[in-house]
């Protein structure tokens, strides 16, 4: 297994195209706009280091060579593995309060797992024995995989066949003896620049003359033809003055999520998982997704107990910390995290063993899960803000509590309770701002998918006819509907 610096060192003299902010960025790994986000995912490379229960669930045995892996690379086995992985990844945002962005590869590698097995098994294709060579492959390695699904869609009322840009979904422009060639792009791409793969899967549901669009493969992240343009974020500018303004220093805010373009890229028939079997897009689809939806009440619910944490010592340092109402308050950021948290204990719990032997998550559940985390996010985030004060929106810079004229000023006119300086309740207040702005929350609403992707899946799966037997049978009125 590496170890943190190990991944960051492996990040280094890789010649991919990246762009931000209009310039080409040769080295990302040391420019101040990346390496939080690297800074992040590294830490899923390490024991999480303030909680020994935690230690032990970062590492798992492979079923397939029967060595310790990180976990990160595990196929799911059972459903204690499912619980562990929403463990894991509560404590690991505990430690970052930020996205670690690892877990999306992981779930693409799980969903193909599972779905690769059942396409074999239907149409005769060979995509399992690939994937399962490929997991091999990651798991000896231990990389960092991120996992594509987003395609930028154009005209969202067309199917990807009836587009007038017929790049808008990721498609196969040539098949050749050694492989593939695809063109495309796949939008808002969580640690895509500091991943060492990338794994793509289809974004909807195909019909037969979108069959070209159905593609999963992997591809390094530095494979020739791919262009990267990394997203701003709320506030980014401030990392580049290294000074506290940025919230959280260490880890920055969500993902580092990138637009990667396919530019012709070239894939070798042993990293292609499917080419053309469009009925199988919809079930990979279902399958990615509950698997990324089961995380949301883990790794939300570890950055929600640092914005808990924040927003009490904020109200501390304040003098208001023992106030009925904030009290009150804080209570119900606590309800709302641990409902999160139990959502995807139960979606993991629930979960069951698939026909490849690997186990995946209630997907009804799954899919509450992040419904819940669309709202729930958005209520602790309101009360936080509530508690903190409206200085958080009108606080001066670091630099002004530091300038020899006004300093003496900003520190006496800001001071909160004795004993604790103005310096210690600014850094608070940056953190509780940094994770309650725009890009925290976008994040929690669409990451993993938007709230109607949930609300599809989540009536698809309700067994509604089951519901009106049940009321019918105790109103004693037969069902009378042709
Ligand atoms: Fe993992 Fe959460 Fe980030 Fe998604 S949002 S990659 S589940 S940490
Ligand atoms: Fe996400």
């Amino acid at each position: 297994m590496k170890t943190a610096d190990e991944y960051v060192e492996s990040l280094r003299g890789r010649r991919m195209e990246v762009y931000f902010m209009g310039e080409r960025i040769d080295e990302p790994v040391d420019h101040p706009a990346f390496r939080p986000h690297i800074n992040s995912a590294a830490i899923t490379y390490r024991r999480p280091p303030h909680d020994a229960d935690a230690s032990a669930l970062a590492t798992a045995r492979s079923h397939l060579t029967g060595d310790a892996i990180n976990r990160f690379t595990h196929i799911h086995q059972s459903t204690e593995d499912l619980v562990s992985k929403v463990r894991l990844l509560r404590a690991i945002g505990q430690h970052t309060g930020s996205c670690f962005q690892r877990c999306v590869g992981w779930d693409a590698m799980n969903a193909l797992y599972v779905v690769t097995h059942d396409m074999d098994a239907q149409l005769g294709t060979p995509y399992h024995g690939r994937l399962v060579d490929y997991v091999r492959y990651v798991q000896t390695a231990d990389l960092m995989c991120t996992g594509a699904m987003t395609d930028p869609k154009g005209d969202r009322s067309l199917a990807p066949s009836r587009q007038p840009d017929p790049d808008q979904y990721m498609h196969v422009v040539d098949r050749r003896e050694a492989g593939i060639v695809v063109r495309g792009a796949k939008v808002h791409q969580t640690g895509a620049v500091n991943s060492h793969e990338i794994i793509v899967m289809p974004t909807a549901a195909l019909e037969p003359a979108d069959a070209d669009y159905a593609l999963a493969f992997a591809v390094p992240a530095d494979a020739p033809g791919l262009v990267y343009v990394f997203g701003r974020q709320t506030n980014d500018s401030r990392k580049a003055e290294g000074c506290v303004d940025q919230g959280n220093l260490q880890y920055g805010i969500v993902g580092g999520e990138a637009l990667v373009v396919f530019e012709d890229v070239f894939v070798p028939w042993e990293r292609v998982f499917m080419c053309g079997e469009y009925a199988f897009a919809a079930p990979l689809v279902e399958v990615f997704a509950s698997y990324h939806r089961q995380n949301y009440g883990g790794c939300k619910t570890g950055v929600a107990d640092v914005l808990i944490g924040a927003t009490a010592l904020l109200a501390d340092y304040q003098g208001v910390g023992k106030v009925s109402h904030v009290r009150d308050k804080i209570t119900e950021m606590v309800h709302l995290t641990e409902s999160l948290y139990c959502c995807s204990i139960a979606c993991s719990a629930q979960g069951a063993k698939t026909g490849s032997g690997a186990y995946f998550v209630d997907p009804l559940l799954a899919n509450v899960t992040k419904l819940n985390v669309t709202r729930n996010v958005y209520e602790i985030g309101r009360l936080a803000q509530d508690i903190a004060g409206g200085f958080i929106a009108t606080l001066p810079s670091e630099h002004d509590l530091h300038h020899p004229r006004v300093g003496p000023l900003v520190g006496k006119y800001y001071s909160a309770r004795e004993g604790v300086s103005t310096e210690a309740r600014f850094r608070v207040a940056r953190l509780v701002e940094n994770m309650t702005g725009g890009t925290a929350l976008v994040e929690s609403m669409h990451g993993a998918g938007s709230p109607q992707a949930q609300k599809i899946m989540i009536l698809r799966r309700a067994n509604l006819p089951q519901k009106t037997r049940l009321a019918a049978r105790l109103a004693g009125v037969a069902d009378e509907r042709p």
